[in-house]
């Protein structure tokens, strides 16, 4: 039997390209005593990656060229050398994009199946879950009433963020990069406004879709979009910089009108967050967001591209808004 993984072929510049994967045939891995030999079902393309595959220092290290790319996986365990795991069991972790991982313990978490679909463990309830739930209400802190804007609005954190928002009693507005998505985020999950970013009258049309003007800013995506809020923000506004995806794939800095004068004269408060400062808490964010997910106050949407070799492609297409909620490969 063959293994199979995708390396970084090159670093990309710009958007990347499929030039800048490569997949490789490799033995299957020999398992070593309390490991686990994983057979991936689904692997997670999140844009954070985008990040790792640039040379220099960050809060993860990057990608060297020739790595095999690392991110969030659903496997079945088909071989164990571990007590805490058996043949069958489902699980996830960090994992190469890989047919087969073997793991050790600490590197995996059992997933159960009972509870909702194993592809949740990458979405709702896992990181994207986790960030849109510890940053919206440990940074953001809503309160019932008050104006919740979401950018990112229609993918996996910011959908989970404006039903959060509802869930809080808020009023939730998001921004997002179509129609149909913005149909969803209003017609499927409720929440009161949403804005096409990609529309000459954004601007308008944010002021009209917060007519008492912005109390929390969930910022996943900076750069022209974050430009058109400042002018909005109330008194003692909460901004959350979750991402700035819209940077990401730029060579020089992005320079628009600068944020500093719209906190100072609002008393607003603008923090970035990483989801790992919150692993101590990681148990508390996933019981209630399950909570929320079984009793349907929580709703999810999956992309899902077939095929492990397009799985560079399903992370390309997250920088031209492919997916609407959590974007995943499907392997076996
Ligand atoms: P998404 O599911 O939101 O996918 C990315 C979406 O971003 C696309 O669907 C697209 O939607 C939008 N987008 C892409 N390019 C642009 C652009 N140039 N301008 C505006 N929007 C754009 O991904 P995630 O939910 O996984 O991540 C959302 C954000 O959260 C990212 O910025 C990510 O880096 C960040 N993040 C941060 C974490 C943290 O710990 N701080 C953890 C996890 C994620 P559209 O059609 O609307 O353009």
């Amino acid at each position: 039997m063959l293994n199979k993984e995708i390396r970084l072929a090159s670093r990309p510049t710009g958007m990347p390209t499929p030039d800048n994967f490569n997949t490789v045939d490799e033995d299957m891995p020999q398992l070593n005593d309390a490991e686990v030999l994983v057979r991936t079902r689904y692997i997670s393309v999140d844009p954070y990656l985008r990040g790792r595959m640039r040379e220099g220092r960050s809060y993860v290290p990057p990608f060297e060229v020739g790595q095999v790319i690392i991110s969030g996986v659903v496997g079945e365990v088909v071989e164990s050398r571990a007590p805490e795991f058996a043949q069958g069991d489902i699980v996830t972790g960090m994992l190469g994009w890989r047919l087969y991982n073997a793991a050790s313990v600490p590197e995996l978490r059992k997933v159960d199946p009972r509870l909702a679909s194993v592809t949740t463990a990458l979405g709702v309830l896992g990181m994207p879950g986790l960030t849109a739930y510890f940053g919206l209400l440990d940074i953001g802190k809503p309160k019932e009433g008050e104006t919740v804007l979401v950018s990112g609005a229609a993918g996996a954190v910011g959908m989970t963020v404006c039903q959060i928002a509802k869930i809080k009693g808020c009023r939730a507005v998001g921004i997002a990069g179509s129609d149909e998505k913005n149909q969803y985020l209003t017609a499927e999950l409720g929440i009161d406004a949403a804005v096409n970013y990609k529309s000459p009258e954004m601007s308008r049309a944010l002021k009209e879709a917060c007519p008492k003007g912005i109390d929390v800013y969930f910022d996943n995506v900076g750069g022209e979009v974050s430009d058109a809020v400042w002018p909005l923000l109330n008194h003692g506004a909460r901004i959350v910089i979750c991402g700035q995806i819209s940077l990401y794939n730029l060579d020089k800095p992005d320079v628009g009108p600068r944020p500093q004068r719209y906190l100072l004269v609002n008393s607003a408060m603008m923090q970035g967050f990483i989801i790992r400062d919150y692993a101590a808490r990681f148990a508390e964010g996933v019981t209630n967001l399950a909570q929320w997910l079984v009793t349907g106050k929580l709703k999810y949407a999956e992309t899902v591209v077939e095929g492990f070799e397009n799985t560079p492609k399903a992370f390309i297409g997250l920088f031209s808004g492919e997916n609407l909620g959590k974007q995943l490969v499907k392997v076996t």
